[in-house]
């Protein structure tokens, strides 16, 4: 998503840098974005008493000036993630805290892995260094094992030894990363409607929705007409940080804002239109296109797999023509296997495919990983690690594939197939029954189906496809089934049911259920050649 247009580049201004404080637990995230604020803030405004709005704009002095910089409020880089894995890129500098007295952790790996995948600069903060036991040379050296080189090692990475609780060198830190944005040349058009993203939002229970934008091009003004994903509205008050009435806030600024009807999300978008009409008609066509987006996931469309791979391959040596690169997120139980599989994916033949790892480190799967992998179109592979639910769930939402291996052999050998274009698909959907929709009711939480179930069963819990006129209009999970009131595990054929579920009840007389289950296929190396060969046959005839 592109935020300057080519009209504004006759206008462009200088803009603030938006900063966004990453690092491990613990490592001194909000000691410093603290020390920052309250020093810094007190300084110009004595007094000023800030609620959170989730950034805050800090005046920094630079060889006697005073210049703007914004940070972001979100410790920790599971928000920055999520941000990203809806498009956003807010943040033009990312500072990675690490503590000197502990050194590389695995949610450094994990900032350090998003703020790359962002193309996001990097300055690292190595904190705590009035402490008993800190060591800024090992931290130093750790990071340069991991890329990231030190300048004063002859790299291209600023780093600076702080003490976020004393203050010690906070100042060379601001510098620093003022020296960095001046080098990236923000710059944005003030003179033109707003454009940004949310980075925050919530209902007030007076105040109704509230959101604070980052305004990233043009100007935001009260009155402006307004919408973000389905959210819309009549800008009716703007506040700053510190609760302060604003009649309008420029590129990079942070402004809370009220008059929407809805809740936006954050890391979606914001824009002003010319008219509510046209904000209702945008936010129509948005819900529309969601819906289809929902479907298309569910469906699996552009889910980037093993196996989708392994067919791009085998597609590719047969015209020739494709190159492929497999991003890959790995999580570990211990370090000691990083090493492990690496090495043993290194000496795989390169030919077709090349890996590319954006994150390795110990852990199970988070949401966050997830979000990684959304924005770098890449597999997660986990080696004796768990996946939770919720996050197993998130990455079904996502698109994104999780395969976790017990056995390192396993886990080289399926990207090994992989690669090799062998690997064929893990899942099959195997169709269970059919149901025709008679009837539509509402229920307690929403709108339900009342089916007649026509051929081989219905299962709570199975997967469902919902067609209309032949058209598939969602795909999804069958979360509630009764037979006469009672809730029920199947229903077989032959027998009427209602059925319901989470995302969708949007249900039509008339439409059809197709109701499957995803099963788990394996096949053997034997099967997945002589399907190949077969193909290979037939394209040279
Ligand atoms: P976060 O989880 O990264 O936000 O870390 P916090 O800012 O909450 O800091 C964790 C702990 O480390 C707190 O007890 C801080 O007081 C302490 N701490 C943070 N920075 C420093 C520092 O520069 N020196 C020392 N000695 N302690 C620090």
């Amino acid at each position: 998503k592109e935020i300057l247009d080519e009209e504004d580049l006759d206008s462009l201004e200088d803009r603030p840098p938006v900063l966004t404080i990453m690092g491990h637990v613990d490592h001194g995230k909000t000691t410093l974005l603290d020390y920052i604020r309250t020093s810094k803030v007190v300084a110009s405004e004595a007094g000023g008493i800030t609620q959170g709005i989730g950034a805050y704009v800090v005046p920094v002095p630079i060889d006697g000036k005073l210049q703007t910089c914004v940070f972001l409020d979100t410790p920790g880089h599971e928000a920055f993630g999520a941000m990203r894995a809806r498009g956003a890129r807010v943040t033009d500098i990312a500072i990675i805290v690490v503590a000197a007295d502990d050194g590389i952790r695995p949610q450094t790996n994990e900032a350090i892995a998003h703020a790359k995948a962002a193309g996001v600069p990097i300055v690292v903060a190595i904190n705590k260094i009035d402490k008993d036991g800190a060591n800024p040379d090992r931290v130093m050296e750790e990071l340069a094992s991991i890329g990231l080189m030190p300048e004063d090692w002859g790299g291209d990475v600023p780093m600076v030894q702080v003490s976020a609780l004393k203050g010690d060198n906070v100042d060379e830190l601001l510098e620093t990363v003022m020296l960095v944005a001046e080098l990236q040349d923000l710059k944005a058009n003030p003179h033109r409607s707003a454009k940004g993203t949310v980075i925050e939002a919530g209902l007030d229970k007076s105040k109704g929705p509230i959101a604070t934008f980052i305004v990233q091009n043009g100007t935001l003004k009260k009155g402006d007409i307004i919408i973000s994903g389905e959210a819309f509205g009549k800008v009716r008050a703007l506040f700053d940080e510190k609760g302060n009435h604003v009649d309008q806030a420029g590129p990079s600024i942070p402004v809370q804002v009220i008059g929407l009807n809805n809740v936006p999300i954050a890391g979606d978008e914001f824009e002003v239109v010319s008219s509510l009409d046209a904000a209702r008609e945008k936010a129509e066509a948005r819900a529309e296109a969601l819906k289809n987006d929902h479907i298309a996931t569910q469906a699996g469309y552009g889910k980037v797999t093993l196996s989708s791979l392994a067919s791009a391959v085998s597609r590719g040596r047969l015209s020739g023509l494709d190159v492929h690169q497999l991003n890959i997120v790995m999580k570990v139980d211990v370090q000691g296997s990083i090493e492990a599989i690496t090495q043993a994916l290194r000496v795989l033949p390169q030919d077709n495919v090349t890996l590319k790892f954006l994150l390795q480190s110990p852990g199970d799967i988070s949401t966050s990983d997830v979000d990684l992998a959304v924005v770098t179109k890449a597999i997660i592979l986990g080696f004796n690690v768990k996946a939770p639910g919720s996050v197993k769930t998130h990455a079904d939402n996502k698109g994104v594939e999780i395969r976790l291996y017990k056995v390192i052999y396993d886990l080289i050998d399926d990207v090994r197939k992989a690669m090799e274009g062998l690997l064929e698909p893990v899942e099959e959907q195997v169709t269970i029954g059919s149901a025709e929709v008679r009837a539509v009711f509402t229920s307690g939480s929403g709108r339900a189906a009342g089916c007649m179930v026509r051929e081989g069963k219905v299962v709570k819990d199975c997967s469902l496809r919902v067609l209309r006129n032949g058209k598939t209009v969602y795909v999804g999970v069958l979360n509630s089934l009764r037979r006469v009131k009672e809730m029920v595990k199947e229903v077989n054929a032959g027998l009427e049911c209602g059925i319901a579920t989470n995302n969708f009840d949007d249900w039509a007389v008339g439409d059809i259920i197709e109701a499957f289950k995803r099963v788990e296929k394996r096949r053997t190396l034997e099967e997945a050649s002589a399907t190949m060969a077969a193909a290979i046959e037939k394209t040279q005839i």
